[in-house]
């Protein structure tokens, strides 16, 4: 049989696989990049703050080097301007501004969604690599590769096995590609973090005004103390655009440890005063319809209520935007933003006249999602290349998380790029070996910057958290952060702590630093003693996890892609509770699965037969 041929194929269209498409047909080379999604972006999902960064040694491809419009034309939401810490115990709350370690070595950082954006590159990507005859082919899962007499086949779900020169896995934290060819063996509990994430719908200026930006400015919180619920991690609210992104990211072997469900933790995020306070909107509350009414006027009540507050919501948040207000005004049907005004003033006038609707302050989430994300620090892949397989991004283990430094996107884009290089050098020589192709890869990543700060504490970096914290009485980090820590949090001897610190190496001491008393603890305390006492006007309406995932867009595979091992194990106990869209229970002492409604986390994967859902099928973020 002849098969069709291709130079290069990149598994996964993520950040980073998107990155080695562009990169590869900049260099002039043939790519394909195959994505199991419906459409480029419909898999991702992230916090996330994207970054462009300017390492003080060393050299990175910024996403804004490799897409060179990306701050004129890139659907990015905000660039982040505030950058702030919150300790919280109950009602109190101390911040800490760390603005200034967010700016550290930072061209700049900006919110982003990935539906969009990860669109927005493949669009960029797949033009120039179409002209050299390569492309995005959507909603296709690898499900195999093989080496056969000299040849490289890729086997999928939905085509004909195809033969390749090389490989670019770019499949995420739950790498397939990495598993079937046994590059490396899953990442394990200590290795991962789990993250969590609800969009909050909030129109633009609403957004401005709460959190004190103009329009061209965005604000990142960050949260810790007893929103933990006693975990390792915290929690994260960003402004994007017209939404915000409220998160919760934890240790997941802290998390097995202590299991609590995971949209538990996003809960407790927003039952926090402040937090309920950053996310509650102005919600139409509809009065209960006289049931002794003819059904049909019932209907027509029903009916005409939805309508009216569909217009309402959509006419608002226009209205509360100034490029909404200006496409008002430039389609003619209104001549000033008092007109707009005097129009929403009718809407909520026929709302109240014709339906007796009210107005309340509510929360509002539009999509609710997790994943699984790699840490850095100790999963890594040293060797991230198998023959003529090269690993990036989450895939390989990359992404540098120290504290409130949580870069993911930079670092896969960036990687995406050193092995897009590595494989054009392979095709000018037609050389794919481990030696010349994977070794050389190696070597391009070691030099990483990235990779350096996955292995060592940034001195500078520490002294600019540090001075944040000046304020905080040295009683509290004294008793709680060791003698190390103490020494660090003097100017004098900072840097002598800092090299022991290194001499030390980063195995002993993230415990001290990733610890319940750097995240629960000493925020709780600082926040009992120094916080100031805050209070929320009313108490969300928090959606059940059965609403959230009732919510989500799935195109449903009837083929479950989850098959648990041993349904006695301790650890599928567990995953009754951490599952984050509640897929598993226990059924006279054996755990079941019931996949509708799996978001493909990946939190299972470490004790089942886990592959990632058949190509266009599983969830779809619209959002992400
Ligand atoms: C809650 C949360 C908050 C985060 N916050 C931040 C932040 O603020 N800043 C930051 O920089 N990073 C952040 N990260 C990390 C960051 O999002 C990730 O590092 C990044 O998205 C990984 O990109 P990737 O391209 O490597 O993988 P992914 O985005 O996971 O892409 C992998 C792609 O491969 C596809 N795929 C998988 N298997 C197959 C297969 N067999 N065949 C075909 N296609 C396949 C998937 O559909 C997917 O589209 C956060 C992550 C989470 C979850
Ligand atoms: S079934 Fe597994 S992969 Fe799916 S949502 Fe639950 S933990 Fe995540």
């Amino acid at each position: 049989m002849i098969l069709e041929k291709y130079d290069v194929a990149i598994i996964g269209g993520g950040s980073a696989g998107l990155a080695a498409l562009k990169q590869l047909s900049k260099l002039g080379k043939q790519a394909i990049l195959l994505e199991a999604g419906t459409k480029v972006g419909s898999k991702n999902i992230s916090g996330g703050i994207l970054y462009s960064k300017k390492p003080k040694k060393g050299k990175v491809t910024n996403v804004d080097d490799l897409y060179e419009n990306f701050l004129d034309d890139a659907p990015y939401e905000r660039k982040i301007t505030k950058y702030i810490l919150h300790s919280t115990s109950k009602d109190k709350e101390y911040s800490m501004d760390l603005t200034e370690a967010h700016d550290y070595q930072a061209n700049f950082g900006c919110s982003v969604l990935m539906n969009k954006l990860n669109s927005w590159f493949a669009n960029q990507a797949v033009e120039s690599a179409e002209k050299i005859g390569g492309g995005i082919i959507p909603g296709v899962h690898v499900k195999s590769i093989t080496w056969y007499e000299g040849k490289t086949i890729i086997q999928t779900d939905e085509l004909e096995e195809f033969e390749v020169k090389a490989i670019i896995a770019a499949d995420g934290v739950n790498s397939e590609v990495a598993e079937m060819v046994g590059a490396r063996s899953k990442f394990t509990p200590t290795q991962l973090y789990q993250g969590v994430k609800v969009i909050v719908k909030l129109p633009e200026e609403v957004i401005d005004e709460r959190f004190g930006i103009g329009p061209e400015e965005g604000a990142a919180h960050l949260f810790a103390g007893d929103i933990t619920l006693n975990h390792i991690g915290g929690g994260f609210l960003y402004t994007n655009r017209d939404t915000l992104s409220l998160g919760a990211v934890y240790h997941y072997d802290s998390l097995i440890r202590n299991p609590v469900e995971p949209y538990g933790l996003i809960d407790a995020l927003i039952r926090n005063p402040l937090v309920s306070e950053f996310v509650k909107d102005v919600v139409p509350i509809k009065k209960e319809i006289d049931k002794s009414l003819p059904q049909e006027e019932q209907l027509r009540i029903r009916f005409g209520v939805a309508k009216l507050i569909k217009t309402w919501k959509e006419f608002r948040e226009t209205s509360l935007s100034p490029n909404g207000r200006k496409s008002l005004i430039d389609s003619g049907k209104y001549k000033t933003n008092e007109g707009i005004q005097e129009k929403l003033s009718t809407i909520e006038k026929q709302m109240s006249e014709k339906f007796d609707v009210t107005f309340g302050e509510d929360y509002v989430e539009s999509e609710y999602g997790a994943k699984l994300v790699p840490d850095g620090k100790r999963c890594r892949m040293e060797k991230p290349f198998f023959k003529n397989i090269l690993f990036i991004g989450d895939a390989a283990g990359r992404g540098v998380f120290v504290g409130p430094r949580i870069e993911g996107l930079n670092v896969g884009i960036d990687d995406g790029v050193r092995a897009a290089n590595a494989v054009a050098r392979s095709l000018d020589k037609d050389d794919f070996s481990e030696i010349y192709m994977g070794q050389y890869y190696t070597q391009l990543v070691e030099e990483s910057p990235y990779t350096l700060d996955m292995k060592q504490i940034d001195k500078d970096y520490l002294k600019i958290f540090l001075d944040a914290t000046k304020d905080v009485p040295k009683d509290i980090i004294g008793s709680r952060y060791g003698p190390i820590l103490k020494m660090m949090s003097s100017g004098t001897f900072r840097g002598i702590a800092v090299k022991f610190a290194n001499i030390l190496g980063y195995d002993k001491l993230l415990p001290m630093i990733e610890s319940e008393d750097t995240y629960v603890k000493v925020p709780i305390q600082l926040a009992e003693r120094l916080g100031v006492t805050v209070s929320s006007t009313y108490s969300p309406s928090i959606p059940s996890i059965a609403d959230r995932i009732a919510k989500l867009s799935y195109n449903d595979d009837h083929e479950s892609h989850i098959k648990v091992l041993n349904s006695d194990s301790e650890f599928m106990k567990k995953i009754v509770t951490l599952c984050p869209a509640k897929c598993y229970s226990e059924e006279g002492g054996k755990v079941v699965i019931q996949h509708e409604g799996c978001v493909d986390c990946g939190t299972c994967s470490q004790e089942t037969e886990w592959k990632h859902p058949r190509g266009e099928k599983g969830i779809h973020y619209q959002y992400g």
